[in-house]
């Protein structure tokens, strides 16, 4: 009987891989591995892809140096840039690659003694407000980094959506232009699109586009990936470990919060907030047991959930049971939850053993 389970399937991981070029066959693919490849296991998910992608993108100098001490040897950006200039000389000698987005990078990167030039790009703000430089300091940014000698001449242009998941929002469209237009008559390459670009701005997929979500068949809604072919990349599974008769009447857990209405069954299953599985839901978020949706009842423990299976079931201890996946959607549960599936799928403890399967 298995506790809580992540099990990994890399044949969904090159379907979505696939899936994600024909829908992008013109651009390259920069593959987001940040946060543990989205808590899929991060060498696992660089090893099944790294010969269809062209580059990797992290959010931590950590996040590369660990991609290297496993062989990848494809290219790797840093998504938020360096965070201090001690990173420099590490980042030149192991080929990563890093976004300039502010003055004090272009000044480390200029005061730097390198074994040899970086590759940069320059994050360009166009609507998201977070990180960037204006779209009127773009000019003065290409001339310095062409002056610098401690950059590489072919650098890159890098931005942002903050609302490409809503599809009927023109602000996708505004960041869009603006992109363009900062970036007219330039030589670098050039990246907007993350999964929301990817799957619903066709116009912005350019040189190089940057899937993180729905490489792993999630998508950045809440409408389930497999609604545009995208395979779920990991099932969340784990096993009863105890059917109890329950009264009418009774209260079950922590602060008895919740309280049978007529006789039950309750499955105890194996999983809980020490997991990384949330404690803060709503009564009656779903659980796949033998072929059908339950219902979580009362409060989510450290180590346990507690669902009812209802007074005629014939679930036995040790069945398995899915917390999402194929059969229940991650974005179906994160919904349910008020949750981001983003959130979810990254909180996931250590203690969740990871078991690749085909
Ligand atoms: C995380 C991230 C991505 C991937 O976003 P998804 O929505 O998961 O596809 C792309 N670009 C940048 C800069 C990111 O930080």
């Amino acid at each position: 009987m298995k506790p809580a389970t992540a099990k990994i399937s890399s044949v969904a991981l090159k379907h979505n891989i696939q899936l994600i070029k024909q829908k992008a066959p013109e651009s390259k693919i920069i593959a987001i591995v940040k946060a543990n490849a989205y808590g899929h296991g991060v060498e696992f998910v660089a090893s099944q892809i790294e010969q269809d992608v062209d580059c990797f993108g992290v959010a931590r100098l950590e996040e590369a140096l660990a991609l290297r001490s496993k062989g990848v040897i494809k290219p790797i950006l840093l998504l938020e840039g360096f965070f201090s200039e001690t990173d420099l000389p590490i980042i030149a000698v192991n080929n990563i690659q890093t976004v300039v987005h502010n003055k004090e990078q272009l000044d480390a990167l200029k005061a730097a003694k390198l074994p040899n030039p970086i590759k940069v790009w320059l994050k360009i703000d166009t609507g998201m407000h977070r990180l960037g430089v204006a779209l009127e300091e773009v000019d003065a940014y290409c001339q310095a980094f062409e002056k610098c000698p401690n950059i590489e001449p072919h650098f890159g242009f890098v931005s942002h959506f903050s609302r490409a998941d809503e599809l009927d929002s023109d602000y996708t469209q505004i960041q869009l232009e603006r992109f363009l237009t900062a970036t007219k008559g330039k030589a670098g390459e050039r990246t907007i699109a993350a999964s929301g670009g990817i799957l619903f701005w066709q116009a912005s997929h350019l040189d190089l586009i940057r899937p993180g979500i729905i490489m792993y068949g999630v998508s950045p809604t809440d409408t389930p990936a497999q609604e545009y072919g995208l395979e779920p990349v990991m099932t969340l599974t784990s096993s009863l470990i105890a059917v109890r008769d329950h009264k009418a009447g009774e209260p079950v857990g922590y602060g008895g919060i919740w309280t049978s209405e007529k006789e039950t069954k309750i499955g105890v299953v194996a999983i809980g907030y020490g997991d990384g599985y949330p404690r803060n839901i709503p009564q009656g978020t779903p659980v796949y047991i033998n072929g059908r949706l339950v219902p979580i009842v009362g409060r989510v423990s450290m180590d346990m959930i507690t669902v009812d299976l209802g007074a005629d079931c014939t679930d036995k201890v040790g069945d398995e049971v899915i917390l999402w996946g194929k059969e229940l959607p991650l974005e179906t549960v994160a919904k349910h939850m008020g949750l981001l599936s983003y959130e979810l799928m990254t909180k996931l403890t250590p203690r969740v053993l990871t078991e690749y399967i085909d």
